[in-house]
């Protein structure tokens, strides 16, 4: 058995690496970005000496706002098991990057599910409890799309992704007793949620839940309303490949986000061009292992206990509601193509998405037509 999870943080870096350099490209402030790394200070730079002058000789004048489109600050961090990088523009800009990055690290202590101190495991140790605002609202939203996706969106999961040796990457495949014997156990509509007093009841004592299909884009549109609340009007984070933009760039143009090619890792099968938008991927080559020969990835169909394999190598969804592009990802994956155009025709408006095929074929639905880019032929998807 081969375990391949140094490929994913390989192609994680990749991408994080990629996108950095399409955002740097055509703007004239990134090369000063400021550099923020956990809860290290930072000091704005100016795109020049004359600038910094200003600056330092006219504390009073306001000169730091006239130059505000002149300032960014950057920040890296290791979280929810993958590179995330955060850069925000304007005379907030350093601020804006702090609070996203305690951000990343509040919701990633709580979320994770093999983390002995998170809200999650507490959660799954006890078979249900009283709920944080954050985990309330992410209980909600899972619980709104595991109905519009007929289930395929089922955080109840985890006892199947555990026997599956994701969560510890002892990997192995669980013969079909064990994931029938599962069955109950994964059923989401068995546990109880109740909104208003925020707490959760577990079906069964073998329940667990896991939010690892919708935490990342959550965790983006959190940094883009924190990015909002402090005063910026343009930033970006990229969590490991799944991208969330803050208005424009500083020079007006849109952001560039590169879909990474799952096939071939130092490449990608396009660039969509985007404002306020997130764009967030799912694919088997995230995360897999292989026994004898057969590969078997992190992503299950609940109604088979089986990787999903349904044709479809990457999905991505595009979307202004980060926390339902991540779960749509998840779900749409899991779809297959017609599934997925299928549920896409049922929520026109809602979102577009790019599906890439074993056969290497591309789909982009019509809403992003005019702007995603490739060198592959594409078929455009309309209603
Ligand atoms: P993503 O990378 O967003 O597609 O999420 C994949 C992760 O979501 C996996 O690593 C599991 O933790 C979890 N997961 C796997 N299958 C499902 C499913 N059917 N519904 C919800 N979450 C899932
Ligand atoms: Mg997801």
């Amino acid at each position: 058995m081969k375990k391949m999870n140094h490929r994913k943080i390989l192609s994680l870096c990749m991408c994080v690496v990629y996108c950095s350099l399409l955002v740097s490209c055509g703007s004239s402030s990134a090369k000063n970005t400021n550099q923020i790394n956990g809860n290290e200070s930072v000091t704005k730079v100016f795109e020049n000496e004359k600038n910094a002058d200003e600056t330092d000789t006219n504390e009073n004048n306001n000169s730091q706002e006239e130059k505000k489109d002149d300032v960014s600050a950057s920040g890296d961090i290791f979280a929810m098991d993958t590179y995330m990088t955060v850069l925000a523009y304007g005379s907030h800009a350093d601020e804006a990057v702090k609070e996203a990055l305690k951000e990343i690290e509040r919701l990633d202590g709580m979320l994770s599910a093999t983390d002995k101190d998170s809200e999650i495991y507490e959660l799954n140790i006890h078979h249900g409890g009283h709920l944080s605002d954050d985990v309330s609202d992410l209980i909600e939203r899972s619980k709104e799309v595991y109905e519009s996706t007929g289930g395929k969106f089922n955080i109840a999961i985890y006892p199947i992704v555990e026997i599956w040796g994701f969560a510890s990457g002892n990997y192995r495949v669980p013969n079909q007793d064990e994931i029938d014997a599962l069955q109950e156990d994964i059923d989401f509509s068995k546990i109880e949620f109740e909104k208003n007093s925020k707490s959760l009841v577990y079906g069964s004592e073998k329940m667990k839940i896991d939010l690892g299909g919708i935490a990342k884009g959550y965790t983006s549109a959190r940094i883009m309303d924190i990015f909002r609340n402090l005063g910026v009007t343009s930033g970006i984070v990229n969590l490991g490949g799944n991208v969330q933009v803050l208005g424009m760039k500083p020079d007006g143009s849109e952001w560039k986000v590169a879909i990474q090619n799952p096939v071939e890792e130092e490449s990608y099968i396009g660039v969509v061009k985007v404002h306020d938008k997130a764009v967030i991927t799912s694919g088997g080559y995230e995360r897999y292992f292989e026994e004898n020969g057969v590969r078997y990835h992190h992503i299950i169909d609940p109604d088979t206990g089986f990787p999903a394999n349904t044709g479809l190598i990457s999905v991505s969804i595009i979307c202004a509601d980060g926390t339902l592009a991540d779960c749509l990802s998840t779900s749409l994956f899991i779809m297959g193509k017609d599934g997925a155009i299928e549920y896409w025709k049922m929520h026109q408006g809602e979102f577009d998405m790019i599906l890439y095929t074993e056969d290497e074929e591309l789909f982009i639905t019509e809403g992003i037509a005019d702007s995603f880019i490739s060198e592959s032929k594409i078929t455009v998807i309309s209603e």
